[in-house]
């Protein structure tokens, strides 16, 4: 038997379906996860994703238990990602959490998956007001704590900078996810221009990566011999240098305006494109300008996973919220009250 209260979280936003169980002490006793991976030179499909989900739930929760060392009578909460997501994938999410919780009389709660992200950050890194830079495929957002909630100080006008790099990468015939082989491509390339949009805030990706594979398909129409070929995979690296040289550029831009603003002195990346060192190396050397401090949020903890939900449901329950059995597809950040700051 458990001293403390224990959450159980589930993912299921995108492509990943997570399970996490917390304690109230904050010790992640399981942190379960199954990913959906596209067929070859696709990207995500809602419908197959949600399918994906729901052949995975069972498997995945018995794995979370069987890691955690506890029964579903040991969970004291059942919480699942209630939004912004696919809403297929996070119906799958909340069929699985709805009957879990009514099997084992639970109570349910629902989680902004941009909060959980910060959340967990906050809880694994120690810091305690940082501006997030919170970049995956889907979303790019810079946000803080103001005023009772955590609000959106920028954001990206169209696609996130993940599915941006994975677009460009589909394009040039690098397998999904391409954020890390562009990485790995980039290497110390040269510099070719690309467009830098900034607008006020917010952030706009499309046109930057339609520009890129412009110039890609211009300099491969040149020709297929070998010396060609050679050059073709010179200028590729060149460009995935370019590409990560100027959004990066863009994110750190931002998040240092953030900061400004709000007079913060912390800064806190997470997100799957988290992982990305150029871009953790970017904001570290803004911060250090700023005598602000930098953390990047572990990688069991940056991408998609259930312990971020089980920790927020947890915060969130403690402090009072109740949940509607409903999925938010487009939940807004600043549309969430955080009593429990
Ligand atoms: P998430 O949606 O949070 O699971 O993150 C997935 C996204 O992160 C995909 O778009 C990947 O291409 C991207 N990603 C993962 N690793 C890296 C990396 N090292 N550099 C850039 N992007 C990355
Ligand atoms: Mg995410």
């Amino acid at each position: 038997m458990l001293n403390q209260k224990t959450c159980l979280g589930i993912e299921s936003t995108a492509h990943s379906f997570g399970i996490g169980i917390m304690d109230s002490d904050g010790k992640c006793l399981a942190n379960a996860t199954d990913m959906y991976r596209p067929r070859e030179g696709w990207g995500i499909h809602p419908m197959e994703a949600s399918e994906h989900h729901k052949k995975v739930c069972d498997d995945v929760l018995q794995k979370a238990l069987a890691d955690a060392g506890v029964s579903m009578r040991d969970i004291d909460i059942i919480a699942f990602s209630q939004g912004p997501g696919l809403p297929p994938c996070l119906h799958a999410g909340l069929n699985f959490a709805g009957k879990l919780a009514e099997k084992n009389k639970k109570p349910l709660v629902g989680v902004n998956h941009c909060i959980a992200h910060i959340e967990i950050g906050r809880l694994t890194t120690g810091l305690d007001d940082p501006v997030t830079l919170y970049v995956s495929g889907a979303n790019t957002q810079v946000l803080a704590f103001v005023s009772g909630r955590y609000r959106c100080f920028g954001e990206t006008q169209d696609i996130g900078i993940g599915n941006a790099l994975d677009k460009f990468g589909r394009g040039v015939g690098l397998e999904f996810p391409a954020g890390p082989k562009i990485e790995k491509m980039a290497g110390k390339g040269r510099y070719i221009e690309l467009p830098y949009v900034v607008k006020g805030m917010d952030l706009s990706f499309s046109g930057i990566v339609t520009e890129a594979l412009k110039k890609y398909t211009m300099h491969q129409s040149r020709g297929n011999s070998d010396s060609l070929k050679q050059s073709n995979k010179a200028f590729l690296s060149d460009l995935c240098f370019s590409l990560q040289e100027t959004l990066f550029a863009m994110l750190t831009e931002v998040t240092e305006r953030a900061m400004a603003h709000t007079g913060k002195n912390q800064a806190l990346l997470t997100g799957g494109v988290a992982a990305n060192s150029r871009l953790q190396e970017m904001l570290d050397i803004m911060c250090r300008e700023r005598d602000a401090k930098f953390r990047v949020v572990d990688r069991a903890y940056s991408g998609d996973n259930g312990a971020m939900i089980a920790w927020t449901g947890m915060l969130a329950f403690d402090s009072g919220i109740k949940t509607k059995k409903e999925i938010l597809p487009r939940q807004r950040t600043d549309g969430v009250e955080v009593r429990w700051i």
